[in-house]
């Protein structure tokens, strides 16, 4: 007997174990681990993915399971290990972890087809229910019982293939190709036999005998600049034929993407690149911080690094945050590597993203870019993981399983004893301190290429301009460089945050922004009550009517929208086209890369936009980059708000003058003198690492401490408000003297969707059972959590702490 250990997919405490079901004769040896079955779960069938198979049971009455979903394990066993450490590090199910490696597709319903794919003839088993068609539904092979086995021979041998079709097709796209339907020495008669005013029809002809290849109808209808009706008169004179082909859909279809090769490197790109390929060549599992300054050709390492991995048949990850995901960026790795490479991002449609995953499935790639899922590509043999901005917070999931990229990347590093390589020109204060500490490999690239200056970085004072009379969101300066910029046919990118939600209160007068005495973070208005919250503790007072530093009257909420600022831009620049990129104008799928390339092809003067833009973008004539109010993400209730601020600079700063022509950039800030504004003018990471790790010091965060944060939510406030206290106490108990329990307070964002918002934050060294006490305070609320509607999110060394 085989029984088949199945997760299913019932995301609950009290189901997330294994289930026992027997795998019926028809199936045996068929079902391996790593595939998904559908199995029976009370009075329902559900999903499940084995994870075991073995030939005896504790349980005697089991009930067999349904039908196989998959005839190839989606998930290899180093994955589903990796799937079960994930979900007892983030403390969540099973299941969800399996579900967050494998494409959308996978997980919505569809259909299942069989296709043969050749005109080899097919075993009788398999002959006979095709009944002469290529195409079968995989429903209509269990129906008749149709031999596992068999087709699974058949799969292996490449004469089938199973394809997955959600709703109108979406999974295969077929393509008209054109080719020979003679041997080549009849085509060559044909010719002969042609009228001499058959000119085109000769050309087409000719191509074949040059090549007798099916090509593509589109490409050879540009490559030969003829005409379908002239093709159709050869397929008509069954010279030629027309094929149906499926294809891949690829995202990038109509962009031609210009081979490179590799570039000598400099002296830093060498020193840098040395040690990572000694790491390849030895298989050492060493995790390397790249620092290098914008501009300084991190990239160009990435690439020979993945080079020298490939000579060795092995393959390569590269991670790249959603936003930085842009053609530009692609265009390096498929113009260096070609169709070895896969892209994933989430512009894609579920059937592209499935599309790249299969080809790294089936292994038909070796080097696969995208955003943070593309941690999980099923490769088996990887000689490389790469992290570029890894001090982006996009790299954490915010919903379960809250994993870190970075984590589950080392951990596959482990297992496949390849180097990890993190690179930024800003890397997050915890790795560069583990980096000084020597647990990651320090790489430094302090020069930009071809001896490139950082352009010079204006700061301008907003309460000077407010003193002189200006009340406009523009500085007098910047309206001049923009003006300037105009007439000399540059161009210029305005960036404005607006992340997060502007609910801290600033002094206009003076800049000054009330915070916490204990936390050190801005206190935040709430509207209901008129008071002044800090959300990591409990500290509250009522609204200040007046700044407690220079007694202005003139205190104010903070924030504005891109829509305004393209107004307040018309009105004061009127000649000026502007290109706004912000959630609400790129929402378009391919509406993003249409407004870059407008850009680029200088049918705008000025780039607004908000986060989106601060990466990655580079382009020639940008030579001004302003910032219209940096103090929106330098106040966010978040103790990592200078570090991001920091960080944010030295992109966007990033972005100017890369080229021939002189860059600038203009900083509009209410305050001046704040270290991150100074020091980012100044590109002095080093300085801002040292000051930043004195606050962080003094106020227990990390990397001195590790964070905790618990989110509670629930319709109704006070129940919110218990269950988060219960949970404090409970805390407070059950971990280690040497444990701050913060809380509860209400989140910053207090109400969403009608649900009362609470949360407690731990503040710890090292709490080695941490993670058993929280699955136990979970497991005692499973009732409220899949009864009455209560939340309790448990985030581990949290990102966003709204
Ligand atoms: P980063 O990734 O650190 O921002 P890039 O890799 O984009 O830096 O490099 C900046 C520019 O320098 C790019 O235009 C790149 O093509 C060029 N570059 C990088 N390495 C070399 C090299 N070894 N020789 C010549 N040009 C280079
Ligand atoms: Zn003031
Ligand atoms: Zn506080």
């Amino acid at each position: 007997m085989q029984v088949a250990k199945v997760i299913v997919d019932v995301p609950t405490s009290q189901t997330n174990h294994t289930f026992d079901y027997l795998i019926p004769e028809p199936l045996e040896n068929i079902v391996i681990k790593g595939m998904r079955v559908s199995v029976p779960f009370g009075p329902r069938k559900v999903m499940g993915f084995v994870v075991e198979v073995s030939d005896h049971s504790e349980f005697d009455k089991l009930k067999p399971l349904d039908e196989v979903m998959d005839l190839t394990p989606v998930l290899t066993d180093e994955l589903l290990q990796l799937g079960k450490w994930m979900s007892e590090q983030t403390v969540s199910f099973y299941i969800q972890n399996f579900q967050a490696m494998l494409p959308q597709i996978l997980k919505a319903k569809y259909k299942k087809e069989i296709e043969a794919l050749t005109d080899v003839e097919l075993p009788e088993g398999l002959q006979q229910l095709f009944a002469g068609r290529t195409i079968m539904d995989f429903e209509e092979f269990i129906e008749r019982n149709g031999n596992y086995a068999l087709l699974l021979e058949e799969i292996k041998n490449g004469h089938v293939q199973i394809n997955y079709i959600v709703k109108s097709k979406e999974t295969k796209k077929t393509k008209v190709f054109i080719g020979p339907n003679k041997e080549q020495y009849l085509l060559e008669e044909a010719i002969e036999d042609m009228s001499n005013r058959a000119k085109k029809q000769k050309k087409i002809m000719e191509w074949f005998i040059q090549q007798p290849e099916p090509v593509e109808q589109q490409l050879l209808l540009t490559k030969l600049q003829t005409t379908s009706s002239t093709i159709n008169q050869l397929v008509d004179k069954k010279l030629l034929k027309k094929i149906d082909k499926k294809v891949y859909r690829d995202p990038f279809q109509n962009t031609e993407f210009e081979r490179t090769t590799s570039l000598p490197l400099n002296s830093q790109q060498q020193a840098a690149i040395k040690p990572i390929w000694d790491a390849i060549d030895s298989k050492k599992d060493e995790v390397f911080l790249l620092h290098g300054v914008t501009g300084s050709g991190k990239t160009e390492v990435y690439l020979q690094a993945i080079e020298r991995v490939l000579v060795k048949g092995e393959e390569a990850i590269v991670l790249v945050p959603e936003i930085a995901l842009t053609p530009q960026m692609v265009q390096r790795f498929k113009g260096r590597f070609g169709s070895e490479v896969a892209v994933l991002h989430s512009a894609l449609s579920p059937g592209e993203k499935f599309d790249e995953w299969t080809k790294i499935h089936k292994k038909e790639v070796k080097v696969v870019v995208g955003a943070r899922s593309a941690i999980f590509a099923p490769f088996e043999n990887i000689g490389i993981i790469i992290i570029d901005e890894e001090h982006e917070t996009s790299y954490k999931q915010d919903e379960q399983p809250r994993y870190h990229a970075r984590e589950v990347a080392k951990k596959r590093g482990s297992y496949h004893n390849c180097p990890i390589v993190l690179g930024s020109a800003t890397p997050m204060l915890e790795s560069y301190a583990r980096a000084k500490k020597g647990v990651y490999r320090l790489l430094e690239m302090p020069d930009r290429m071809n001896e490139g200056e950082m352009p010079p970085v204006e700061i301008i004072d907003m309460r000077d301009e407010l003193y002189a009379g200006n009340r406009t969101m523009f500085s007098r300066n910047l309206l001049d460089a923009i003006k300037s910029r105009i007439e000399r046919k540059e161009q210029v990118v305005l960036f404005l945050n607006r992340r997060g939600h502007s609910t801290f209160v600033m002094c206009r007068e003076c800049g000054d922004v009330m915070k916490c005495p204990a936390c050190d973070i801005a206190l935040t208005y709430h509207k209901s009550s008129h008071q002044l919250k800090c959300h990591y503790c409990d500290y509250q007072i009522p609204m200040v009517k007046e700044c407690q530093v220079c007694k202005s009257k003139t205190i104010r909420y903070f924030g504005t929208g891109t829509q305004k600022v393209e107004e307040a831009l018309r009105e004061h620049i009127p000649e000026a086209k502007v290109i706004r990129m912000d959630v609400d104008t790129t929402r378009r799928k391919g509406s993003h890369k249409s407004l870059l390339d407008k850009f680029g092809n200088g049918e705008a003067n000025i780039l607004l936009g908000t986060q989106m833009i601060a990466k990655g973008l580079d382009f020639e004539r940008v030579t001004l980059v302003g910032v219209l109010a940096v103090d929106t993400m330098l106040h966010l209730p978040d103790f990592r708000s200078s570090e991001k601020t920091f960080q944010l600079l030295t992109q966007v700063s990033g972005r100017a003058g890369r080229h021939k022509l002189p860059g600038e950039v203009i900083i509009q800030t209410y305050t001046p003198e704040h270290y991150s504004i100074q020091l980012a003018s100044q590109y002095q990471y080093q300085q801002f690492f040292q000051q930043e790790m004195e606050t962080r010091k003094g106020f227990h965060y990390p990397p001195y401490y590790f964070l905790t944060l618990i989110n509670v939510s629930h319709p109704n406030q006070l129940k919110a408000q218990e269950v988060t206290k219960t949970i404090c106490k409970l805390l407070f108990k059950h971990l280690s003297a040497q444990a701050t329990v913060l809380g509860p307070t209400p989140s910053p964002i207090v109400r969403i969707n009608n649900r009362y918002r609470y949360q407690c934050m731990v503040k710890y060294k090292d709490e080695p059972n941490q993670r058993e006490v929280m699955r136990r305070i979970l497991k005692h609320y499973h009732d409220d959590i899949y009864r009455h509607d209560l939340t309790i999110q448990v985030d581990f060394e949290p990102y966003s702490l709204m």
